[in-house]
């Protein structure tokens, strides 16, 4: 009461669990009419999914402007990802990737016993394509490039126009585009990567997810956009198509046309993004420009500290993501999350935790 009388009250924790601002999920979960599809798919869950999932190949064409066989369904992307490094692999080859950056290539690389070459940093955690290409050109045999683009966990975007005119100038270079968090770019330097696959390249495979702007995550479905040659290639090293499975078929076919539930989805994390934008402002720490559904900010403390007492307020913060140390990523949950978030964050500058 007496810290009451010249503050607001401190903000209660969420009676319902914490909130989860942890993965990069979206908050909203599935639209009205995925959650009903997924429901009605119940009736046809003993049947194998051959049909939908034609259909489902021609949604997702149809989505990103290209034709059925460019697409190449997955479970997640993150199966995409492992089947297109895998089905590139050959003696002598490496894995180029920035330092810091979504951990799924490296993973797949080192499974697979394969060179992982990682490129340093630029300014302000930027990927420096310059010293990219420069990884590229020291090694002997073949490289596999892995760039996120937004990436993970910066949040951030390289501008376009040398990504593409790079990938454009090697053709004997794969390049791995991960668009995770495409849909949720408001920057006009940000020219989606799969304009490359249109013009017919072949050295290029965009990989795509539900699990972001669709609020799908639980159900794994994602996708590879590239020439057809090349989405055979990945097909080639991915189960097989009906291992699809029906709900999420079903999830994705009803949310790929839901215009309402995108501009919801897209302008749900505005919101959201907003609130932990002006919070940061407003404390002076310093954050990246995020053009994605999470946030990294500069603690400059340990994170280890700062999320254990997020953690006693109900609040669930990212990993650390070496060498980034003293950087928080906080992913985006609902606004009213948000708003708590922001109490909590101003709360803690009160005690001097932040
Ligand atoms: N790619 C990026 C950049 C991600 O951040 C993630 C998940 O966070 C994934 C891929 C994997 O997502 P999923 O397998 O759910 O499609």
């Amino acid at each position: 009461p007496a810290r009451m009388a010249n503050a607001a009250p401190a903000p209660s924790a969420p009676a319902n669990g914490p909130i989860i601002a942890s993965f990069n999920e979206n908050p909203l979960g599935l639209s009205q009419k995925a959650r009903e599809a997924v429901a009605a798919s119940a009736a046809n869950c003993n049947r194998y999914p051959f049909v939908r999932v034609e259909t489902l190949r021609k949604a997702c064409a149809d989505f990103i402007g290209g034709k059925p066989e460019n697409i190449t369904l997955s479970q997640g992307s993150a199966e995409a990802i492992r089947a297109s490094i895998e089905a590139f692999n050959e003696p002598g080859v490496q894995l180029v990737i920035p330092e810091l950056t979504y951990s799924d290539g490296e993973m797949c690389a080192v499974r697979n016993k394969m060179k992982v070459t990682k490129v340093k940093m630029g300014p302000n955690w930027s990927i420096d394509i310059d010293a990219m290409k420069a990884a590229v050109k020291a090694h002997k045999g073949k490289s596999i490039v892995y760039f996120v683009n937004p990436n993970n966990p910066t949040g951030t975007i390289v501008d376009s126009k040398p990504l593409n005119d790079w990938i454009r100038a090697e053709p004997g270079v794969l390049f791995l585009v991960d668009e995770a968090y495409g849909e949720f770019v408001e920057d006009k330097r940000f020219v989606s990567t799969a304009t490359l696959v249109a013009e017919g390249l072949k050295n290029v495979i965009v990989l795509k997810t539900f699990s972001k702007l669709f609020g799908m995550a639980g159900l794994r479905l994602g996708y590879a956009y590239a020439h057809p040659e090349t989405a055979k290639r990945v097909h080639e090293h991915i189960a097989y198509d009906i291992f699809m499975n029906v709900p999420a078929i079903e999830a994705a076919l009803a949310e790929l046309n839901d215009q309402e539930f995108i501009a919801l989805s897209k302008n749900t994390n505005k919101e959201a993004k907003k609130v932990l934008v002006d919070v940061l402002d407003e404390l002076k720490l310093e954050h990246l420009p995020s053009e994605t559904n999470f946030v990294f900010f500069n603690l400059k403390a340990p994170l280890a500290a700062f999320a254990d007492r997020m953690k006693a307020e109900g609040i669930l913060v990212g990993r650390p993501f070496p060498p980034a140390d003293g950087w928080c990523r906080l992913s985006l949950a609902m606004p009213d999350d948000m708003r708590r978030i922001a109490a909590v964050m101003r709360d803690f500058r009160k005690k001097g935790w932040v």
